[in-house]
């Protein structure tokens, strides 16, 4: 079919190659070569317009071919670059001697194309690749838009409205759903260097004609004013609180009103909105604290990581099930165990049904499920788990019935056997302790429910060896949870910080606010809900339980969460029961405001001599988010996390904190720790006993907000 004829250039980034095909006639490929994803570092981008500048200067060369030999096309802009430097020749530059070659210019995607990678190809004068290739704009996830084109673009190439959905949603798509930006899209990847070098030969023998993308006309009529409405409706949930979404709505917008070098321009300006955007601040913070929770200074390169190819599971309740689903999920065998064959039928009869449930979804087939059932077994003899390699306890959350498991498990775990507790509250050092082997044990906390929730909070005690940290991390990848990890202390990072909010919650209802009000600025400030609809869903019992267990830490005060316990004492323990804070309707979640509970607050603050007043949206948000980043802070100097940025991923990942918020250590930071310090000294001061109480900053908060500094810098 072809055969090389003379390497000319090879530079580092980008190599250069003509190729004699068939008919004689000269390409010149520029393969892109910049692992791992060949993102589009300077350069990359550098690289292309030189060996684009010779391939036009050739005469010899009548076709340009851009490809990569890596596994993808390219991953996009190099996001180290966000942070400035000498960034000329930037993309744009890039994709304007491109589109303007007087040769044609076919991009070959052998593989994914991403943000700028797609508009590289968009570029091009035509565009071969897979069926099942994929390509996206992603850039909203990172609270941008595409920055290179791809908003003019696209729309000109695969339609307004298909354009609207990559670009708003940031999804990436199979090349077959884009009839109309490949020219030839071929099976399989095998065929598609010989497809594309004889598309070559046909687009020579057709004159070599260039077809530059931003000559497309729009058809207006596929993109009336009615479509935009429409998808900014549709989107208004979904997008709340983002500020990208809209800028991306608006840039494809102007791929209609506008000709095609000022919707450049109007693209342009709307980047730069973007990344000017506390929103893309947020979310690219967000981006770079995920992939750093993997890097924890625990192990290194040589601590060696155990195999794990079978898993048992203690307790098949609502926790043990949901963590049995993962590893089914992942082929990994589970062996469960329960005291009585009633509660083990129980509870695998109920992963079935979840199992059966995402079928009649569509997300799974009826072979997948019986395969992923044949994967759990069940047992009631702790001789059972005698050979497997993890084990996870999810039983009652009592000390000593963990250490009476771990007692057992200690007598029959092979050696070197991980052994896990997914308790939420308990001091995973003393379960240790029942055990001959304290550097095997850790703490795995799922989150409800747990084949869902993709945070894991993984929990370290003073013994466990590295080795076992190292393993589990590992592990956690595999059942695609994002762990960090923790240290031992009660509620760890996640429950112990959440206790201020609903703390704060309570205590606002006492002092005169509406729990409707609570909930409504919480909601609006980005939570999927406010702490009183939450309290009411996971159960007024559950939090009454863990006060309990509390009762020395919080007996100092007598207001402390006291009109959930009176709720709670008179049966209305939430939405199982259809009245808790709030009533429910048969059959309805929709929280109904309920007057009584307000008579029952003014009540018992006259009794404790607490005075009701006007609560503002801006107290009821310092009150809940602040003692939680003072507690976060407390965490940092406790070294019970070991960086803010891991805070902020186990409240995304595990509480829905809104990620145009990065999380509460960089809202934080983005707000001024001062704001927080002072704001923390105010309530303290202003509060009378309850602000003594609750409302003293850490030490670190004060440090910091003095210096000026941000949790970040530490
Ligand atoms: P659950 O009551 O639904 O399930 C506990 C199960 O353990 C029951 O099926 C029970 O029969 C079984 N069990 C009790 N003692 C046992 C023993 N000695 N041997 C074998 N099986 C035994 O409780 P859950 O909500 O699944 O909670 C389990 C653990 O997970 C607790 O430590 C809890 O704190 C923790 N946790 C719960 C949540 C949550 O939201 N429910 C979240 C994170 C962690």
């Amino acid at each position: 079919m072809s055969q090389v004829e003379s390497k000319t250039v090879n530079s580092d980034a980008v190599s250069y190659e003509l190729i004699r095909t068939l008919s004689a006639n000269k390409i010149a490929a520029l393969w892109m070569q910049n692992p791992p994803v060949n993102a589009l570092s300077k350069s990359v981008r550098v690289g292309l317009i030189e060996h684009l500048n010779a391939a036009i200067a050739d005469d010899s060369v009548e076709m340009i071919v851009i490809s990569s030999k890596q596994n993808l096309f390219s991953g996009g802009a190099d996001i180290s670059e966000f942070s400035g430097g000498d960034l000329e020749p930037n993309l744009p530059a890039v994709l304007d001697v491109i589109e303007n070659s007087p040769k044609p210019v076919v991009a070959v995607l052998n593989g994914p194309a991403f943000g700028g990678g797609l508009e590289v190809a968009l570029s091009c004068h035509y565009r071969v690749t897979f069926a099942s290739n994929k390509v996206g704009l992603p850039e909203v996830n990172l609270g941008i838009l595409p920055g290179g084109g791809g908003t003019q673009r696209l729309p000109r190439l695969a339609g307004v409205q298909q354009a609207l959905d990559m670009i708003v949603s940031g999804r990436p798509v199979a090349a077959k759903t884009l009839p109309s930006v490949f020219d030839v899209v071929v099976d399989s990847p095998e065929t598609l260097l010989s497809s594309a070098l004889a598309f070559c030969e046909k687009v020579i023998a057709d004159g070599s004609k260039v077809r530059k993308t931003c000559d497309v006309q729009i058809d207006v009529s596929t993109a009336p004013k009615e479509l935009f409405a429409q998808y900014r409706q549709g989107l208004a949930t979904k997008a709340r609180g983002f500020f990208a979404p809209e800028r991306c709505i608006q840039a494809v917008e102007a791929s209609v009103a506008l000709p095609f070098a000022q919707g450049l321009v109007r693209e342009g300006e709307l980047f730069m909105e973007c990344m000017r955007s506390k929103e893309a601040r947020a979310q690219q913070h967000f981006f770079f604290a995920e992939r750093a929770a993997s890097h924890v200074k625990d192990f290194d390169k040589e601590t060696p990581v155990r195999d794990i190819k079978q898993v048992g599971i203690i307790g098949a309740g609502t926790m043990g099930g949901g963590i049995a689903m993962n590893f089914a999920n992942a082929g990994i065998p589970v062996i469960m165990l329960e005291l009585k064959q009633e509660a083990l039928d129980k509870g695998l009869a109920l992963i079935r049904k979840n199992y059966e449930n995402s079928a009649k979804k569509g997300k799974l087939t009826a072979e997948q499920v019986e395969d992923r059932m044949a994967l759990l077994t069940g047992s009631t003899e702790y001789a059972a788990l005698s050979n497997v390699d993890l084990v996870i306890e999810a039983v009652f959350e009592k000390m000593s019935v963990k250490q009476e498991v771990f007692k057992a498990l200690d007598a029959v775990c092979k050696p070197g056997a991980i052994l896990a507790s997914n308790t939420s509250t308990l001091d995973i050092d003393e379960i240790g302790e029942a055990t001959k082997r304290p550097e095997d044990v850790i703490g795995l906390h799922f989150f409800s429910p747990a084949n869902v929730m993709k945070l894991l909070e993984v929990v370290k005690t003073s013994k466990t060896s590295p080795e076992v940290i190292k393993t589990t991390m590992k592990m956690a990848k595999k059942i695609n949870k994002v762990a960090v990890l923790v240290g031992v202390c009660f509620g760890f990072v996640g429950n112990r910080m959440i206790e201020g909010y609903g703390r704060e919650a309570n205590r606002m209802m006492l002092e005169g606010a509406t729990p409707e009000h609570v909930d409504k600025v919480i909601y609006d400030f980005g939570l999927p809900m406010g702490p009183f609809t939450m309290g009411d869903m996971a159960g007024q019992d559950i939090g009454a339980f863990v006060r309990e267990s509390r009762r020395e830490f919080i007996k100092h005060d007598p207001s402390y969460c006291i009109l959930a316990d009176k709720l709670v004492e008179q049966g209305r323990v939430g939405l199982k029961v259809g009245k808790g804070v709030y009533l429910y309707e048969e059959g309805s979640r929709k929280p109904i405001p309920d007057p009584s509970v307000l008579e029952l607050a003014k009540q018992v603050a006259a009794d404790l001599g607490v005075a009701q007043r006007d609560i503002s949206d801006q107290e009821i948000i310092e009150r809940i988010i602040f003692p939680m980043i003072n507690e976060g802070a407390l965490i940092l100097e406790e070294g019970i996390a070991a960086k803010s940025s891991d805070i902020d991923v186990i409240y995304v990942y595990g509480y829905g904190f809104p990620v145009y918020r990065g999380g509460p250590m960089q809202y934080a930071d983005e707000i001024g720790l001062k704001t927080v310090y002072d704001a923390m000294c105010k309530y303290r001061d202003e509060l009378g006993e309850h602000g003594k109480n609750w409302f003293e900053p850490a030490p670190l908060l004060k440090q910091l907000a003095e210096q000026g500094k941000r949790f970040a810098d530490l």
